[in-house]
Order: structure tokens, then sequence, then C-alpha cells
């Protein structure tokens, strides 16, 4: 015995939507309250729903006319499907199979479009999109670990300077521009006159001699590194390397897989070039670091125009002023931005560039 199974019957002078009412399955028969109908489970037809491929629809004929009932929900499917006997109801043993199956069929068709709704999500919001999504779940501590592989590369090519007057200048500088953030910073010196300083991944910060030798204020020599923490810190250089090594090795970097910081190392080339996007990125975030820093902000522009003078008409400038040829723009950009953003409690720093240069003097390439 039941309760009733709560149904929607369709049949003569019944609304055409159906009506809700309940039915009763006893031991060989269905009944039916509202109307006092019997139905012998031999006179009902199973067939599947045609709206819901999964629904049960049972029809059967009373004095000549055509009656339909459906489970009005899917609790009162399964108490139906429970109760019915299928040796007994016609279809019902076919309505099952069609419906197990369907579900099967459903389920691994529902696994394919969650993965290829996955590929469509990475196809189609844009690849720069994701490589940033994906470079922003890189663990910090893989992300140190390729710059520690370029460091340990690059020592081979380069002589490094780690202690000194001129290293400690630098990371005086260095650190109070980096106060607070998740990256634990190294400043390297390296022994090459050339007029550079560049980044690695996970907060490795390499500033050439060269560039100290131009510098004329330890606010201009700031400039430079703000515009280099700024790539550290927006993680440019990691999204360079995903993006040339495909995001497939760049899920397996997310998972924290050694082999794909291996993956990544084969695509890393030595001399960085960024987007036109990135370096104004860095640009404009380096200044506005610098004003957070309370570190005065003209050295930047200066030391940038000087940077102008000395590669005009130059193919290869240092990173920092490799992007495409609109330095003019950049100093412009940086310009307005300053304007519009004053700091007028910023530093002046100080800078002994006689004494550091001096220390350097004394540290002859190995
Ligand atoms: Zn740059």
């Amino acid at each position: 015995m039941n309760n009733g199974v709560s149904i929607l019957l369709f049949g003569p002078e019944l609304p055409s939507a159906g009506e809700l009412t309940t039915c009763l399955i006893e031991q060989d028969r269905i009944y039916l309250p509202a109307y006092k109908q019997n139905v012998n489970f031999s006179e009902l037809e199973a067939r599947v729903g045609s709206f819901d491929h999964n629904q049960l629809q049972l029809f059967w004929q009373h004095q000549d006319q055509g009656w339909l009932l459906m489970p009005a929900n899917p609790d009162a499917q399964k108490t139906l499907v429970k109760l019915l006997p299928k040796k007994e109801v016609a279809g019902l043993g076919k309505w099952k199979r069609a419906t197990l199956g369907q579900s099967l069929v459903w389920k691994s068709i529902a696994y394919s479009l969650c993965s290829l709704a996955l590929l469509a999500v990475l196809v189609i919001w844009q690849y720069d999109t994701a490589v940033s999504w994906v470079a922003g779940r890189v663990p910090l501590a893989t992300e140190y670990k390729i710059g520690e592989s370029v460091l340990t590369s690059l020592k081979t090519q380069t002589s490094l300077i780690d202690k000194g007057v001129a290293v400690d200048a630098v990371k005086k500088i260095g650190d109070r521009l980096t106060n607070g953030s998740p990256y634990k910073y190294q400043w390297h010196l390296s022994n090459d006159p050339a007029i550079n300083a560049f980044a690695l991944p996970g907060g490795i910060v390499i500033v050439n001699k060269g560039l100290l030798e131009k510098a004329d204020s330890a606010n201009e020599v700031a400039g430079v590194l703000a515009h280099e923490i700024q790539h550290v810190e927006q993680r440019h250089a990691l999204k360079n390397m995903i993006t040339s090594s495909g995001i497939a090795a760049a899920v397996l970097l997310v998972l924290g897989d050694a082999n794909a910081v291996m993956m990544i190392m084969a695509h890393q080339v030595s001399a960085q070039y960024f987007s036109r996007q990135a370096e104004s990125d860095a640009d404009m975030k380096g200044i506005a670091l610098l004003n957070k820093s309370k570190i005065d902000t003209q050295g930047m522009v200066t030391f940038f125009k000087k940077m102008q003078e000395a590669f005009k008409g130059k193919a290869n400038g240092p990173e920092w002023m490799s992007s495409h040829p609109d330095t003019a723009n950049r100093i412009q950009a940086i310009e307005n931005y300053i304007k519009d953003h004053p700091c007028t409690d910023c530093d002046r720093l100080k800078w002994d560039k006689k004494v550091i240069l001096a220390s350097l003097e004394k540290k002859k390439p190995r």
C-alpha cells in the first residue's frame, strides 16, 4: 500500500495542461480516487516522455477514450517505477533500458562538454587573459626556482658582484622600494659595462656596473629599479615564458610539476623583450611605487632622457629602453603621470657616486 503518488493526469474533459492529482498503486492496478477509475496494469503502456527524455508516461484506454498519466515530480517517478511490475506493464522494461542508457550517454556527453568548455574558455577568453590567469597561480616558490636557474646559467657568462659598497647602495634603494612585497628580492651587480638592469622571475634583480657609472643620483637608479621591480610584481617575465612555452607547460607549473620548470626554462631566452603594454605598465606602476616609497620621481625622467640620448639611432637599447621605438612617448607619459600625481614629501636620496665607483674599480672582471 502507499499514500498516493502525485501525478499529472490527461484525459477527456481534463485541462490540456493536465490535472494535478494522486493515484494509488494497488496489487494489480492503478486506482485514481478522484475519478473512481481503476486501470489494470495489463491495460497500461509505458512510453518515454517526449519533452523530458527520462520521463515516464503511462497510456491506457478507458471507455474508448485515451488517457495518460505522468509522475508530477522526480520522487513520484521513482515511486512509480519502483512499484509498477515491469513484467505486467507493457513497455516498462523497454523504458527502463532506454532511460538508463540515456543517462549514461548524457553523462559521457556532459563530461565531454565540460572538457570542451574548459578548452573553449582558454581559447575564446583571449590568450593573454589565460596566460595572466595561469601566471597568477604559479606558486612563488616555483617562480623563484625559475629565477634561480636563470641566475645560475647567467653566472657562467657574467661575473657578479654580491658584496661591497655599490651592492649595499643598490640594496638600500631596492629594499625601500620592495618593502611589504611578497617577493624576497635579491640584488646583484654585474661587471658588465652596458648601461642596463633587468629582473628575473621571483625577484632577482641584476644591475650592471655600466648603469651605476651613468647614473648621477640615487633617484635615477631608483627610477630604473622601480621599473624592473614592477616587471617582477606584475609577473611579466613569467607571462612571457608561459606564452612561449605554452599553456600546457604552464598548467604543470601551477601544479608544481618540476619537469614544467625545465620545459619553461628551455624556452627562456637571456634577452627578454616585453610588449609595449608591459613596458608602459612597468613605467606607470614604477612611478606609483616611487611615490609610495616617498622617493622623488624626477630621477626616472632624467635617466630615461639620458638613455634616449645615449641610444639615439641604435637598435639595441637596454631592457627598459628596448621596447619599440617610442621612447619619447614613454617619457611624455611618465611626465604626465608625475604631473597628475605629485609627491610633495618625496625625498632625494643620497648617492656618493665617487665612493661607489671607487669600490667597483677594485672589482676587476674575473
Ligand atoms: Zn622594462
